[in-house]
């Protein structure tokens, strides 16, 4: 072989920087240096920009997640296995995102829009960021038209409005995706389009509650973003940015999106361990010190816009698991003041049988009273103090045995709300029979039945009232108002089904 010459080496130099093009934007390649864990650190990609896609040669995708001086770093949306030290790695120029659509809803996705469900492909209307700016102060409007759950504890107590952010917390196993299943079911017919997004849970789990919201013909107007836990983090870590793009399409339409974030806490935990592969400084509870601002972002998107940009909006129902009931908590207590307020669900009471188990003391809705209809506004009355006053008195009545008339009464009538407050899985009330339950309930109208038998007598009762009071039952129904002629009407339909029985 014979040897370069000093000659040729001058050539060769001046030929590359002749050749030299400084426009190299989109079309800059880098090689691996190490991958593992789902990350991959890459040399010689000089311009990435934070949230790019890059494409490695084997076709798996990935995020920039990470910018240092000489290095980037990486989150794979795929399997590392074909990745190698020395791989290359191009850049795309273009940030995340997710092809969104009319055409999505009844499907299941994964955290990059791909169908998952074996129903083929979806045809999108566009490509949106995953990332994207809140509206600001002036593109909102405060909440002014209820979200109705259909669960009668929530409506009367803790009433959502449209644009609201209510946080579901509670340990494992308290009835928390059920809560918020069981809010999507009684969307049918109301307009809402729903977006479920779930992080970090079982495929299995995940598949049940599809197959639950298919059996309530509630999948019509939903759309699943699944990132299971066996998924790459990287793809738990966007989902519920990807599902807010998806629900931001919507609300750009002028529609009213619900979305549940199921939940917050298992995504804090995988960005969690994205940010302690990349090497960055354990805070509190070892998470990164932005983790705040990993849900705010998140959170601040839902909102209910102005008139102006077609009154649409982002109802959030994030869900965030305790541990032993620990509301104090690192991420609870972040998400906890992020949103406008929680339904705190309580093990005791699950295990006692009061489901779902919604702690009347520790919950709360901050902005929904706004929007609640003055039906059930007036319904709803006194009962949380009724409650709170029950709770008490069932403390400190406990051991004694002779109680007073009025201790007694009000025991009973305590009894008998918490009884008319449980509620089976997939059977919302629709409003105008919260508003005849809880009309009856102020009446003391179930006070003096055995425990066992309230429950039944609620039903048979809102059935005698549909019958029997018809008009006042549709006049309610309609016009979401509760007159005294109306409240007399559904007294007096209930007395005489009482009396007849
Ligand atoms: P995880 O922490 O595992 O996500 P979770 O808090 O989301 O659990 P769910 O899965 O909603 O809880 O409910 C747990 C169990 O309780 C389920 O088997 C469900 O059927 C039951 N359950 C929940 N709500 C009710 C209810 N209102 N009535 C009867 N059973 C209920
Ligand atoms: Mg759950």
């Amino acid at each position: 072989m014979a040897a370069i010459s000093a000659t040729d080496i001058i050539s060769i130099i001046k030929s590359e920087i002749e050749n030299f093009d400084a426009d190299f934007q989109a079309k800059e390649t880098g090689s691996v240096i190490s991958v593992g864990d789902g990350i991959a650190r890459i040399y010689g990609i000089d311009h990435a920009q934070y949230g790019e896609i890059v494409v490695f040669d084997n076709g798996v995708k990935a995020m920039v997640l990470d910018i240092k001086e000489h290095e980037i770093g990486v989150i794979l949306f795929g399997r590392d296995s074909g990745i190698h030290e020395g791989s290359r790695v191009a850049r795309t120029g273009k940030r995340a995102g997710i092809p969104t659509g009319d055409a999505f809803l009844g499907r299941v996705i994964n955290a990059l829009g791909e169908p998952i469900d074996g129903e083929g492909e979806i045809k999108e209307d566009e490509y949106r960021p995953i990332e994207h700016e809140a509206p600001g102060i002036i593109d909102r409007k405060s909440v002014d038209t209820p979200l109705e759950t259909g669960i009668l504890s929530i409506d009367s107590m803790f009433p959502i409005g449209r644009g609201q952010r209510e946080l579901i917390i509670g340990d494992r196993q308290t009835g928390k995706t059920s809560i918020a299943t069981d809010t999507m079911i009684n969307q049918k017919g109301k307009g809402v389009i729903c977006i479920y997004a779930a992080i970090g849970q079982k495929a299995s789990t995940i598949a049940r509650v599809v197959n639950n919201l298919r059996k309530c013909d509630a999948m019509d107007y939903t759309v699943v973003v699944a990132a299971t836990a066996s998924d790459p983090v990287a793809c738990q870590y966007i989902a519920p940015y990807a599902a807010t793009s998806m629900a931001e399409h919507f609300m750009d339409q002028g529609k009213d999106v619900l979305i549940i974030y199921d939940d917050l806490s298992k995504h804090a935990v995988a960005y969690r361990a994205i940010s302690l592969l990349l090497g960055r400084s354990p805070g509190r509870e070892a998470y990164p010190g932005d983790v705040f601002y990993l849900h705010s972002r998140l959170l601040e998107r839902c909102a209910k816009l102005s008139d102006e940009k077609g009154g649409g909006s982002i109802t959030a129902l994030p869900i965030i698991e305790t541990q032993d009931g620990d509301v104090s908590a690192y991420i609870p207590t972040n998400v906890i003041s992020i949103t406008d307020g929680q339904i705190f669900l309580e093990t005791r009471l699950f295990f006692e049988g009061q489901r779902p188990a919604v702690n009347v003391g520790l919950s709360v809705s901050r902005v929904g009273g706004a929007a609640q209809t003055k039906a059930m506004k007036k319904a709803s009355g006194t009962i949380r103090i009724d409650l709170a006053q029950y709770r008490e008195l069932e403390v400190f009545t406990q051991f004694s045995s002779d109680l007073d008339d009025n201790t007694k009464a009000q025991l009973a009538h305590g009894n008998a709300l918490m009884e008319l407050l449980k509620q089976p899985l997939n059977h919302p009330l629709s409003m105008a029979d919260e508003v005849i339950t809880l009309v009856l309930a102020q009446e003391k109208f179930f006070d003096d039945v055995e425990k066992k038998d309230v429950k039944k007598l609620q039903q048979d009762v809102i059935f005698a009232v549909r019958d029997n009071a018809a008009d006042a039952y549709n006049t309610l129904a309609e016009k979401k108002e509760l007159t005294d002629d109306i409240r007399k009407r559904i007294i007096d339909a209930a007395n005489a089904y009482k009396a007849s029985r």
